[in-house]
């Protein structure tokens, strides 16, 4: 992904994507000093980039390393970077890190925090699961504590079980891992939350463990304006036998039906192709 054409802004240039790099030192590549966004632009909009802006800089807040911009100058980079490649429908990743300093060890108030930017062209995240419903394995890895780690930071040590959870999920035939919290309580997928149906009504993870996604939050409020009741709640592995519909959310996911996690197997059904449809509307509108 490295040695391609392109424009990346990095801390306050556009460079050359091919020379967007640092140094083997830089602190958040040995300790994970490194927050990021995912977002995408529709017909030339960055859907609620301001909200991606200011959880950027929440994240750096909740890692004890504030960002040195503001939400309208992250907000300007981006369009910026989306303009210098062309692009008016991609996916943009700010990433904020913990650079090379001074001195190389745990603490990192030394070192400088920047800001890089990129953006390309990316289509469906689970593929053709829009239409028959992802295939979910069950990680074995669970969403830590919040005594453990700041839940809502997007920070990239949280990614470490993603990712052992996606490979293992690859490997089985799946296209992701549902993972529960410490608790036992259904969490989130690899980099998206879940939602499920039951008689009507809609049931969904309290954002006390998980990230509370953008995506996540704006399909309550559209759930919610449609007259549906959404139960925000700890929901017990026992209840997925007695679900109905089940689908993902996420910037990248967008609203993803799923078909299957583990054992379990659930329709596409009527309310989650609308809320597919409808999420696919706000976005381009
Ligand atoms: N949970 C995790 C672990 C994620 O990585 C993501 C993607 N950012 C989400 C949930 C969904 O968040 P959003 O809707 O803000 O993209």
């Amino acid at each position: 992904f490295d040695d391609r054409d392109g424009k990346i802004w990095m801390d306050g240039e556009m460079v050359e994507w091919r020379e967007a790099k640092v140094h083997i030192l830089t602190h958040a590549l040995h300790y994970a000093s490194s927050v990021f966004e995912g977002e995408r632009c529709y017909n030339g909009k960055i859907f609620k980039s301001s909200e991606h802006s200011q959880r950027l800089l929440t994240s750096g807040d909740l890692l004890d390393m504030p960002i040195p911009y503001t939400v309208e100058q992250i907000n300007a980079a981006k369009d910026a970077v989306l303009a210098a490649n062309g692009l008016t429908d991609a996916y943009v990743r700010a990433v904020a890190f913990r650079g090379a300093g001074e001195e190389m060890g745990v603490a990192s108030l030394a070192n400088p925090v920047r800001l890089a930017i990129a953006c390309w062209t990316w289509g469906a995240y689970y593929g053709d699961a829009k239409f028959k419903g992802a295939k979910l394995d069950i990680s074995k890895w669970k969403r830590p504590s919040p005594e453990t780690i700041p839940h809502a930071a997007k920070a990239a040590g949280l990614y470490m079980i993603c990712t052992m959870s996606k490979h293992a999920a690859q490997a089985k035939g799946c296209s992701d891992a549902m993972m529960f919290d410490y608790r036992g309580y259904v969490a989130e997928a690899t980099g998206a939350n879940i939602f499920f149906v039951k008689n009507g009504e809609v049931h969904t993870p309290l954002p006390d463990a998980i990230l509370n996604g953008i995506t996540r939050q704006t399909v309550i409020e559209m759930l919610k304006a449609k007259g549906i009741t959404v139960h925000e709640r700890h929901i017990e592995a026992a209840e997925l036998e007695g679900f109905e519909q089940c689908w993902l959310t996420g910037t990248a996911a967008e609203v993803t039906p799923v078909g299957q996690i583990g054992d379990y197997h659930f329709e596409v059904g009527a309310l989650t192709r609308d809320i597919a449809t409808e999420y696919e509307a706000l976005v381009r509108a």
